[in-house]
């Protein structure tokens, strides 16, 4: 919030005279190289503080506004803040000691106020900050009446004098001065609002998600989306240097295979028919590419019907990008590159090079195609370690696997069972855990002693490199379960033991997906990550013998457990990509009704290409601190889909069901 300086010519020749405006007509100011000429023109002990680097304006601004003005020569310099507008000269966050004595006129709403007899304290508060307005209301009746009619959320304007305060607020910007009031506005009034705009409310969730353009005052859910904001021109910032040109692909479009339930909108010009909304803008990016544009990136909304959880919304925003003529390598590169900017410009982070992990190790590792690697807890397999001692748990099942809690062997049993009873709740499903105890004094104890002697457990703390004093937490079952289940009481003890700091942050690139997923409920294999990635070559002759161990080039970029994006290299041969849909279990018709413009297109000189996407609200959310993303989006729907402020979805009149010729069954 710095005064700006703008050299606008000659008064007698620039100046609208009529109008009595200045014609702001260079930025020289913000040019260093002009500086130090222009310096000369500047008087000493001017407010002049910095020469801000702002586009050439081009808007005119009323004399009126300007704080202050000097000839030198015949060059006139105003000083204008860049929030000025017609009703005001600043704003409520920018005023401070180095303008005292100024007169000004602000605008905002009335945060509080407090009435000390003859004086009135109102704090008047905009989207920049707070200030405290005097109100001397015994020496003033106009100020009395208006004064005394103010309630909260009141929208005031506000003019008055700038001066010092004896009670100083070394804690906001604006707090060591107040506006000695001489003129007070309603522009509106305002009804009590349901709950408290504070950054802490007494407002529930539902509540404020009816009142949510309140919700919206509080700085704290402000501040989640100026950073959105400054993420956003920083995303745009490093593509277009790097060449990404922005293009906007369509809404209404037919389905895209993202492997979840589309969104239609009937067509009333073609009845019976309808359109799908964007899963993604897949085919169109790949399109976009056979077009030429080599560099497409675009932040999209993208639509699916899924359950919804904390980090999902029907409708979300991608960073969505494509190119054409690059390997994975680049691909790679290209999108750290551009993690880091935004951590180093937004928050200030930067980074080695980011990790990169082989899937199969991550399920092997961690259980997880998205590994927290904040901290480590891997995975210890204990095969060879705990079979054949007649413990029938471990000898029947297909992995026997576990994870060191380090320095929680005084566990108490109580704090144990609560942790298998946690285990055994349906969203996870275990069947138990067996736990053994690195005591401090050396001893070994388990909870299967009676299979296993204090030899066997210095075997199982050699296998997990255990300490005195560490906890062993096993688990048995078949290898792909009993992997997801020691996944999430791994992620449980690395909160519990306070390694998840949400400062800290572990990027993460996983590499090389299976190109199939087998699905056990439609006994068949899934794109594991959509049909048009490409098969690694050296992989592809197994995908006749064995599908599933077919490699894709396909990658995945994750954050403190967080899948933030993914991609792939894609096909971009007709005959592969006609081999994939059948592998699909698509029908050579299905294939070429759903995506045969896709496939003609590649006849017509494909060049080799590849993408990702990154989920733009969980990365906001990330460098928020958030565990939801309903907070980095303005007006987000709640956990059934609804948006209770607008009261959507909601029924349509019987005319334009006619009109589209749809009938509903509910
Ligand atoms: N369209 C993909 C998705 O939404 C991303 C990509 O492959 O570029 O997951």
């Amino acid at each position: 919030m710095f005064d700006f300086g703008f050299l606008i010519g000659d008064v007698e020749t620039r100046c609208f005279a009529s109008l009595n405006r200045y014609a702001i007509v260079s930025n020289i100011f913000c040019q260093r190289r002009e500086t130090s000429r222009l310096n000369k023109f500047i008087p000493p002990n001017s407010e002049i503080k910095n020469y801000p680097s702002t586009p050439k304006s081009n808007i005119r601004i009323p004399k009126s506004k300007i704080t202050s003005e000097f000839r030198n020569q015949n060059i006139t310099f105003a000083i204008f803040t860049k929030n000025c507008t017609m009703l005001r000269t600043h704003t409520c966050g920018e005023l401070n000691i180095n303008n005292l004595g100024q007169t000004v006129t602000l605008c905002g709403w009335v945060q509080k106020s407090r009435d000390l007899g003859g004086t009135t304290f109102i704090d008047v508060r905009d989207r920049y900050g707070l200030t405290q307005l005097v109100l001397n209301v015994d020496t003033d009746a106009a100020l009395r009446e208006t004064g005394r009619t103010l309630g909260r959320e009141f929208v005031i304007k506000v003019s008055g004098k700038v001066i010092e305060r004896t009670n100083k607020n070394l804690k906001i910007p604006t707090g060591e001065i107040e506006i000695a009031v001489s003129d007070i506005e309603v522009l509106n009034a305002a009804k009590i609002p349901p709950f408290l705009i504070e950054d802490e409310t007494d407002g529930g969730e539902e509540l404020r998600a009816k009142y949510r353009y309140l919700d919206l005052r509080r700085n704290p859910i402000r501040n989640n989306l100026v950073l959105r904001h400054k993420m956003a021109q920083e995303i745009r910032k490093y593509l277009d240097g790097l060449n990404f040109i922005e293009v906007e692909t369509p809404v209404l479009i037919k389905s895209t295979p993202e492997g979840a339930r589309d969104f239609v909108v009937p067509s009333r010009m073609n009845p019976g028919e309808f359109y799908a909304l964007p899963q993604s803008p897949q085919t169109f990016k790949q399109l976009l590419m056979v077009s030429g544009f080599d560099r497409y990136f675009q932040i999209v909304k993208c639509f699916r019907d899924e359950d919804l959880r904390a980090d999902r919304q029907p409708e979300f925003t991608q960073i969505d990008c494509e190119m054409s003529f690059i390997t994975q390598e680049d691909i790679l590169n290209i999108f750290e590159g551009l993690t880091r900017h935004l951590f180093k410009t937004v928050k200030g982070v930067e980074f080695d090079d980011f990790p990169r992990m082989q899937y199969a190790d991550a399920m092997r590792l961690y259980g997880s195609d998205k590994p927290d690697v904040r901290f480590g807890m891997e995975f210890v397999e204990l095969n060879d370690v705990v079979k054949g001692k007649g413990f029938g748990v471990f000898d029947n099942a297909e992995l026997v696997v576990g994870i060191n809690a380090k320095g929680c062997a005084e566990y108490t049993r109580k704090q144990l069972d609560e942790l298998i009873e946690w285990l055994k709740r349906p969203q996870i499903g275990a069947t138990g855990m067996i736990y053994a105890r690195y005591n401090t004094d050396g001893t070994l104890k388990s909870s299967v002693d009676k299979f296993f002697n204090e030899d066997d457990l210095t075997n199982w703390a050699a296998a997990f490199g255990a300490e005195k004093g560490d906890l062993m937490l096993v688990l048995a079952g078949t290898a792909d379960k009993v992997r997801k289940q020691l996944n999430e009481l791994r992620l449980e003890m690395g909160s519990r033991l306070g390694l998840r700091d949400k400062n800290t942050y572990a990027p993460l690139w996983v590499v090389d997906f299976p190109l199939l997923e087998w699905d056990e409920e439609t006994e068949r294999y899934h794109a594991m990550h959509h049909p048009f990635t490409s098969p690694k070559p050296e992989d592809i002759a197994k995908l006749d013998t064995a599908p599933g161990e077919v490699r894709a080039n396909a990658y995945d970029l994750v954050i403190n457990g967080t899948e933030i994006g993914g991609g792939s290299i894609r096909i971009h041969d007709r005959d592969l990509q006609a081999l994939m849909f059948k592998h699909l279990g698509f029908s050579k018709e299905e294939a070429q009704k759903q995506f045969g413009f896709l496939m003609d297109a590649f006849e017509y000189g494909a060049p080799p290409h590849g993408g990702i996407a990154f989920g733009f609200d969980r990365l906001c959310s990330i460098f928020a601190g958030l565990d939801s993303i309903r907070d980095v989006i303005a007006f987000p729907k709640n956990n059934s889909g609804r948006d209770v402020m607008i009261d959507s979805p909601s029924t349509i009149a019987d005319a334009q069901l006619d009109e589209l010729k749809i009938k509903t069954t509910v």
